[in-house]
């Protein structure tokens, strides 16, 4: 049994209450298998089983206080995953489903992403199980005050930086930054994703959907091809989607889909700029329901408890491209076979593992340019790096000069990912190009320190 198969056992055996960090080590260990006869020095080292053991987990109590004076409970996690390279870097998650195992597999993710960014950044993620959706302000508030009075005592600006995810935006960063500023006494860049006037990068929003969306373009010229008339289907309405939908429409594309977790819309005649800024509004300010799009837009169809891929499945539209950016788990291998009949020549994921294995096995067996999530949407923590930087010089660099960086960063890891996989024989296989170019990097620096 080879060293790779021996990780993926252990973590099974070890963590079987955990499918997605199962489903995570599984992907990428399966993927760095051409690493092990190349670097006999990580096997001696036993970097393969270091790797999948986070340096720290931890877990806390939550309790805080409704507007009718009900206390509630709810669990807190942060995991640290592996400081290598820089400080423990990722985003924070507030959503029922949140438990240890999905925290799990987006710390380890994180790791590779945050390699491949070229910034010094390490790999951690956390987050609770408390569901923003239908609260006040002031219990959000509440909430977030009462999560970082458990967490400060563990991250710092060189310790660990955690950023939003889904169900963090602007306004819990500022809560929770707020209330870090408090009570450590300090202003320093312990988060990302910051308000423009106390310390955040122009940008940082947009970084995400931005940056997919030019990885995507990277990877549509390698086949002499560009977004220009393509007709594209994006999940979600959060942060990602919001700003994918904008770049993808300003270089030319049609989006016809966004989601939310009730339901899906598909609107044929496109969502240009105009009803982009309707769905902003919708979502970042009313906090309503994509449904409500209709209500605006009644040409567009609404789809009740559907997926945009279930709809694309019942529906049949002609799909050029398709750009993932709500959830973990969204295309199951049935949806692939979908997208691949509907004309998809191009996946690039905006959420984190977003496609089970069997979905990305049909794309690169239909010759589909499959851009895996932690090259594709690693936009959002590259210019959180960004922002980082600019807190410790204590300077802000302009819209032009964010946006240039971001687009440099998106072509590197595009290139990196390229190089890797042809150097270990996966010529145009950029999952397996992306997580042996961030393995690597990971694997020499601890290889560095010794047995720690
Ligand atoms: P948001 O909370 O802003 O938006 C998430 C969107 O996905 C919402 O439309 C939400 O619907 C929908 N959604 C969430 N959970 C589910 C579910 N279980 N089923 C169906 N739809 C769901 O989050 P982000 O846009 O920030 O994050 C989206 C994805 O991108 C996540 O996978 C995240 O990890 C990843 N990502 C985000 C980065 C960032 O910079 N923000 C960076 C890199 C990756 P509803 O409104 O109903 O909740």
């Amino acid at each position: 049994m080879s060293v790779i198969d021996e990780v993926i056992e252990k973590v099974k055996s070890k963590d079987k209450d955990q499918p997605e960090f199962i489903q995570a080590v599984t992907e990428v260990m399966g993927t760095l298998r051409p690493t092990v006869d190349k670097h006999s020095e990580f096997v001696k080292a036993k970097i393969y089983e270091r790797i999948v053991e986070p340096d720290r987990m931890i877990i806390f109590r939550v309790p805080w206080e409704d507007d009718n004076g009900e206390i509630h409970v709810n669990r807190g996690f942060r995991v640290q995953f592996n400081n290598a390279i820089g400080p423990y870097k990722g985003g924070l998650r507030l959503h029922p489903s949140v438990n240890l195992g999905i925290i799990k597999f987006l710390g380890f993710e994180q790791i590779f992403k945050n390699a491949l960014t070229t910034l010094p950044m390490g790999g951690g993620k956390g987050g609770s199980d408390f569901d923003p959706k239908g609260k006040s302000n002031a219990e959000v508030m509440r909430f977030c005050y009462a999560f970082m009075r458990e967490l400060y005592r563990y991250i710092g600006p060189d310790t660990d930086v955690p950023a939003g995810d889904i169900g963090v935006g602007g306004r819990e960063i500022g809560y929770l930054f707020g209330y870090y500023k408090k009570i450590v006494n300090e202003h320093t860049g312990v988060l990302t994703g910051k308000g423009l006037e106390y310390g955040g990068s122009l940008i940082r929003p947009q970084a995400t959907g931005y940056g997919v969306t030019y990885f995507a373009a990277e990877m549509l010229a390698t086949r002499g091809m560009d977004f220009n008339g393509k007709v594209v289907a994006i999940s979600g309405s959060g942060n990602v989607a919001q700003y994918a939908v904008q770049k993808v429409t300003q270089l030319g594309g049609k989006v016809i889909t966004m989601s939310d977790s009730n339901g899906a819309i598909v609107d044929e005649e496109g969502i240009n700029a105009e009803k982009l800024a309707f769905v902003m509004d919708l979502k970042n300010v009313k906090r309503g329901r994509i449904r409500e799009y209709l209500d605006k837009y009644p040409q567009a169809k609404y789809f009740e408890n559907k997926s945009v891929w279930d709809t694309i499945k019942e529906k049949s539209p002609h799909i050029d491209v398709a750009l993932p950016c709500a959830t973990q788990n969204e295309i199951s291998e049935d949806h692939a076979n979908t997208l691949v009949k509907n004309g998809v020549v191009c996946v690039a994921e905006g959420a984190n593992m977003p496609s089970f294995l069997g979905a990305i096995k049909v794309f690169q067996e239909n010759n589909v340019l499959f851009g895996p999530a932690k090259a594709a949407n690693a936009g959002g923590v590259a210019v959180s790096g960004l922002e980082m930087s600019q807190n410790s010089m204590r300077l802000s660099w302009t819209i032009e000069e964010v946006d240039a960086k971001l687009r440099e960063i998106m072509k590197s890891i595009h290139k990196a990912s390229l190089e890797a996989a042809e150097a270990y024989g996966r010529k145009g296989d950029y999952l397996t190009g992306a997580n042996i170019a961030g393995f690597i990097k990971v694997a020499k620096a601890m290889l560095a320190y010794g047995i720690v």
